[in-house]
């Protein structure tokens, strides 16, 4: 998936709209004050990436550009649609809405916005991604008859990880449930292809399907003429980025930063965190390639995932909002990596309605035994009967210092499955 289509109209940047820094025409000691008030300035900007500043706006409805207009959530609380962004698009034929927050009455404000700009029609809805702060709020633009548009995978996921988002939140965080009300998840309409171009009257948008990256099924939602691009999850400034979801694929992630980053966009509006220049996004890739060296790192010198997640702090992201997210990060990271670093004896066949859930919706938590070969592994896992056949193993001393031990015949014993030996160089979870 790295190779990615460019966008059809690249413009080059203009540094000229940049506010430029003043001098003051007096003494050396005035411009060496100056000179540390500006770069305190940059430092600071640098150290709070997206947030404030004459060209970032603020939170709540920002006018991005002529047609554009951001909706950012003022924090990450539940009451704040847990910091996810939305926006819409204004054209003489209609509006084009970008994401739907999180519930039916974060929806409605940001109806209410829409509605304080134009009383166009909407006609259509663009999911980002599935992720329910993005997407639970769709039945009210619904009901207004916007046609919901996704890329694929993204319907996939709601239904998939829908019923499952409600168990964790119930499970874990019954205040946001009792904050949802009644959730009413709405499939798209319509599964677009990569560059698909709407005219919504005097004002192009080009949606562009670049997952694999946050999620399966990201979309990019951009106005070249305007030279803006709404970025959804692969976008966030000032918060952890989420790189816990089953369907993504940090590899492409980064690539796909990488051309937006040579879009030529002039505003960004990140899934979550203030609007900012490309230049922002810097800080998501180095997050994301400092995570992966960080967690290889670990791997390779034996830490558990459960001291690591105790450890592991990404540089830069000191401040981040939504810190919970990096316990996740570490997990996701570690399953992945884990296939980098060392290669297991033999692979493990799940049965499909088997899977092993990362912590990111509901999970049943339990143990997998590895006997055999004089040694014993015990991992620590958590599984739910989904479509997914995936194992997360979590105790990586005991993964190098055992399961590589070279143990001729390995059986596995969990809560829940029966006990299965190791046959050829598969292992298989049944269900008892
Ligand atoms: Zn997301």
């Amino acid at each position: 998936m790295n190779g990615l289509r460019r966008l059809g109209r690249p413009a080059a940047r203009d540094d000229t709209e940049s506010p430029a820094h003043e001098r003051t025409p007096e003494g050396s000691r005035s411009m060496k004050h100056t000179l540390v008030l500006v770069l305190t300035v940059a430092i600071a900007l640098l150290f709070i990436q997206c947030g404030g500043g004459p060209d970032t706006g603020g939170t709540g409805l920002v006018r991005v550009s002529d047609h554009v207009y951001a909706f950012i959530a003022p924090g990450p609380s539940t009451e704040e649609g847990l910091g996810a962004n939305a926006g819409f698009v204004v054209g003489s034929r209609g509006v084009l809405v970008v994401d739907a927050r999180h519930t039916a009455g974060l929806a409605r404000e940001l109806l209410d916005a829409v509605r304080s700009v134009t009383d166009a029609p909407i006609r259509y809805l663009v999911y980002t991604h599935y992720h329910p702060d993005h997407s639970w709020g769709a039945s009210l633009f619904a009901d207004e008859g916007a046609v919901l548009l996704a890329c694929p995978g993204t319907g996939r996921d709601l239904e998939l990880y829908s019923p499952g988002y409600i168990e964790y939140y119930r499970q874990r965080s019954p205040h946001i449930l009792e904050h949802l009300g009644e959730v009413r998840v709405e499939p798209p309409d319509s599964v677009i292809a990569d560059g698909r171009a709407i005219d919504l009257g005097g004002v192009e948008v080009v949606l562009r399907c670049v997952g694999p990256a946050h999620t399966a099924g990201d979309c990019l939602v951009a106005i070249p003429g305007e030279r803006v691009l709404f970025a959804g999850g692969v976008a966030s400034c000032g918060y952890h980025p989420n790189l816990g979801d089953p369907g993504g694929d940090p590899e492409n992630w980064l690539a796909v930063l990488e051309e937006i980053g040579e879009g030529g966009y002039r505003r960004i509006v990140p899934g979550q965190g203030r609007v900012c220049d490309p230049g922002a996004l810097d800080a998501v890739s180095g997050y994301i390639t400092s995570l992966r060296a960080l967690c290889r790192d670990a791997i390779r010198e034996g830490v558990p995932l459960s001291r690591a997640v105790g450890e592991i702090s990404v540089p830069g992201s000191s401040g981040f909002e939504q810190e919970n997210i990096l316990s996740f990060n570490i997990q996701a990271c570690y399953r992945r990596e884990i296939l980098a670093v060392v290669q297991p004896p033999f692979g493990i066949d799940a049965p499909p309605d088997f899977t092993v859930d990362d912590g990111g919706g509901s999970a049943k938590a339990g143990r997998l035994l590895l006997t055999g070969g004089g040694g014993r592994m015990e991992i620590e896992a958590r599984w739910e009967p989904t479509a997914r056949s995936e194992i997360i193993t979590q105790d990586i001393s005991d993964y190098l210092e055992r399961y590589l031990g070279g143990n001729p015949s390995i059986r596995m014993e969990a809560e829940g499955t029966k006990r299965v030996p190791v046959a050829g160089d598969r292992l298989s979870l049944i269900h008892i």
